[in-house]
Formats: C-alpha cells, structure tokens, sequence
C-alpha cells in the first residue's frame, strides 16, 4: 500500500519517499513509492504529472491500494528520491473539480438532477446532468455557485465508518460501503469522491459557464472555473477589442454592429444578383443566332446566373451553348447545354477535349475543367462544329 500524500494535504506538492519496485514497462518503466502526492486518475480527474529524482512522471495509476508511477528513466530500488508533482496544473484541475461539486451539489439540491458524466477535458469540463435545464436556470446557478465560492467555506474531507454511512445523506455514482471518501461543502454539498480538492471554496476562484445543450434526455454543460477561467476570458477578451476595433464598435456593442454587417451583406447579395441578371442578359443579347456553337467565358458570374446564361444561350445556339467561370490559372467551372445535341452521350469527350470532369442530363452538363481557354474553345468546336 502506499501512503497516499495527496489525501493528507492536496497542496502537498514535493515530498520524499523510499523506491520499492521499479519495473521496465513497454513505455518506459513504471515505479512503486512507499509514499507519494502524485494522484492516480480517477473521480474525473487526470494523473498528476511531474518528476521523480530526475524521471519524468507521464502518468500514475492505481491497483489495489498501490499507485504506479510511469517515468521514462529507471529508478533505484532502496534509494531515497525527492518527487515533484506539477502544482499548476494539479492546483487548476483541484480549482475545476471543486467548482464542479459546488454545481452539481447545486443543481442536486435545486431540482434532484444527477450529475451523470463528468469528464475534464483540455478547454473546459463537460458536466451531463440527468435533467434539463434552461439557459436562465443555469445562469441563476452560476451567480449561486459564485456566491458560495466568495463564502469561503471549508472543505470537509473524511472516510467515514460503515455505520455512520448508511445514516449519511450524500450523492454517488457507485455502490460502495467500504472506503468511501465523502467530500463535503457545508450547506452545498456532500458527495464520495476520491479526488484531491481545494481546501476552501474561495480557491475556486471562478466558476463560469460557457455552453449548454440537451443531452439524452438531460443537459450537457461546458463549464470552466479559476485561472482556467482567467485564461478564457483574456482570450474572449481579445476577440472583442480585435472584433470591435475592426468593427469601429464600443466593446458592448460588437453584436449589433455585426448584425449589421449581416444585413448589409445580405442587401449587397441581392443587389450583386440583380446586376448579374441585368448582366446576362446583355451578355446574349450581344451574341449572334449561330447554327453552331457559343462559348463564353467570365471571370465574375456566381452559378446561378452562369446557369441562367447558359439558358438564354442555348435559345440562340444550334450546337453547343458553353459558359466558363473562373480563370486560365484557377481553372473553370463549367456549364454547357443544348437544345439539339444529347450532351449525356458526349460528356466523355467533352471533358477530354476540356481536360475537365463533370456530367448531367441529355439537356445540360456541368462541371470543372483545366484546359487554357483556347483549347477548350477548339476542342469544344472539334467535337460540335455544325
Ligand atoms: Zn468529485
């Protein structure tokens, strides 16, 4: 068994300790302490990470009682060695994991929901509760999860015996009657868990939520607490003034004027449609009745008026009524049609003599091609001169 530091004091973070067994794993070598801070994963929460002597810990997992430290270097067997666990991170994960508690305690007291997933990931927690909950409820949450943050209160962390468990009142995942650790916040919560936690609720610092939506019948909340927090909300901070700078827009104001945008783009959308229209039409208009074929090409048009060409064209063509949109560098997007000729029985030739790809119907084919506007021009009149 070795003695779990982390329970002792969670802001425990260098220590010293005998080395019983080291062994060579596929990855490196695993080692066994007498003592140790480093937590295993488990209650949600990640391994520690950090260092032995001079090995660096990857990963802790523990079997029956034993916590198995994973190094990349070999330690020896006998030997004293000092080990650091990294405090930063081990201090955020502690800062997200109480909050979690102090939420889902919340939320369990408030409306008998169950906190049903937990998982801490590298942006943010993801908490799945077995309820729904609107966005006002969890807002009215948030502002009671701060409110207890800035009370202040001490954490109450004990094993308590078989007896007096079956009088306590807590909330679980699991089934246990043995060794159960309950994590209690006075007046919040009271919940087994076997993870390392902060010793005030006013080391939190934060909690904020960032996202929610219907899960399975519950809801699934993003939520993010202290530096973590901080990190996030520097970041959000920057989006803004880049956003509102760009914008010429007050901070709080950055929705509307985007909005704004919105609705100016929209109205230059449909004016850009107009003029294309008004456009192709002048584009056939310019072009002479043929008994063969009229190939265009444009740099400018968006599809629907390319189609809309094509249509117009295709009254004034005998053979072919081709318009090509893009560029010799970029390439071209293709639509071509014709009132006479069965273009689905010639779409393997015409996208060889274009270099292209693409199919349709008997009527009108469409698609890419890559060849200079030249080639295509004599490799289209090759195959339909009429
Ligand atoms: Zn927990």
């Amino acid at each position: 068994m070795t003695e779990k530091l982390y329970y002792q004091n969670s802001h425990l973070f260098t220590f010293d300790a005998l080395v019983l067994d080291c062994r060579a794993e596929k990855k490196g070598w695993s080692v066994v302490l007498d003592r140790s801070c480093f937590f295993p994963e488990g209650g949600g929460q990640p391994a520690d990470t950090g260092i032995i002597a001079s090995a660096r810990v990857w990963d802790v997992h523990e079997r029956a009682g034993e916590i198995r430290h994973y190094t990349d270097a070999p330690l020896t067997v006998g030997e004293t060695v000092r080990g650091s666990v990294d405090a930063e991170q081990r201090l955020r994960r502690m800062q997200n994991h109480s909050g979690e508690h102090i939420l889902s305690g919340l939320v369990h007291s408030a409306f008998g929901y169950d906190n049903v997933g937990f998982h801490m990931g590298a942006d943010c927690m993801i908490i799945d509760f077995s309820g729904e909950l609107s966005w006002e409820q969890l807002m009215e949450l948030e502002t009671q999860v701060n409110a207890v943050i800035r009370d202040n209160l001490p954490l109450h962390i004990w094993f308590p015996s078989g007896e007096e468990l079956q009088t306590l009142a807590y909330r679980s995942k699991l089934e246990l009657t043995e060794n159960v650790r309950i994590v209690e916040i006075p007046g919040v919560d009271r919940c087994a868990c076997c993870a390392p936690h902060v010793e005030r609720t006013g080391e939190v610092g934060l909690l904020k939520i960032l996202d929610s939506q219907r899960h399975r019948g519950g809801q699934r909340v993003s939520v993010i607490c202290g530096m973590d927090a901080l990190e996030d909300y520097r970041l959000r901070q920057e989006s803004v003034t880049d956003i509102s700078r760009a914008l010429s827009a007050k901070r709080d104001e950055v929705t509307r004027a985007v909005q704004r945008i919105q609705l100016e783009q929209q109205g230059m959308k449909e004016r850009c449609d107009a003029l294309s229209l008004a456009l192709i039409r002048y584009m056939a208009e310019a072009e002479a009745e043929t008994a063969g074929n009229i190939i265009l090409f444009d740099a400018v048009l968006g599809e629907i008026a390319q189609r809309e060409l094509v249509n117009l064209l295709m009254e004034k063509a005998g053979g072919l009524a081709a318009v090509f949109c893009g560029s010799e560098e970029k390439g071209w997007r293709y639509i071509i049609g014709s009132r006479s000729l069965d273009l689905r029985a010639l779409t393997k030739s015409v996208n060889a003599a274009i270099d292209g790809r693409g199919g349709g119907t008997p009527q009108m084919i469409q698609g890419s091609a890559r060849a200079g506007a030249d080639k295509i021009r004599d490799g289209l009149n090759s195959l339909c001169a009429k």
